[in-house]
């Protein structure tokens, strides 16, 4: 399996701080945060490095992530208010870990983003 720190942190061998889980997914807060919440959601039962690395057969493992950052947001009670996920892929858009993950922002006014 690709072991990543994130395989560390569903492992719970390092700390992390543990905010939504279910069968499939983890989601813990990120250790930067770039928004007053910003939440990473993991997939728990296997570590895809990148987007470029999906097949077909992972669309239900995908819409789990993006379902599982709707229901925290639900939850938490900001849906209404709105929030962004993203998923970066590989270097051009700044992947540091290569095991697939949604980050979900929100808590603020987000600017657009584009190239700097
Ligand atoms: P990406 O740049 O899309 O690969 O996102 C990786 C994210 O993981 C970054 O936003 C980091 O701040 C975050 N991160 C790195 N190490 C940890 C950690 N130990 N706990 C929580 N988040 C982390």
């Amino acid at each position: 399996m690709n072991d990543t720190l994130f395989g560390k942190i569903i492992r719970r061998e390092i700390p992390a701080d543990i905010v939504y889980e279910d069968d499939e997914v983890l989601g813990f807060r990120d250790i930067a945060p770039q928004a007053p919440v910003h939440v990473l959601f993991i997939p728990k039962n296997e570590a895809i490095p990148t987007l470029d690395d999906l097949q077909p057969g992972h669309a239900e493992l995908v819409g789990k992530l993006v379902l599982a950052a709707a229901e925290y947001a639900r939850r938490e009670g900001f849906a209404q208010n709105g929030y962004r996920v993203v998923m970066n892929c590989r270097e051009d858009a700044g992947q540091t870990v290569f095991h697939l993950h949604l980050h979900l922002l929100a808590g603020a006014r987000l600017g657009h983003f584009g190239a700097r």
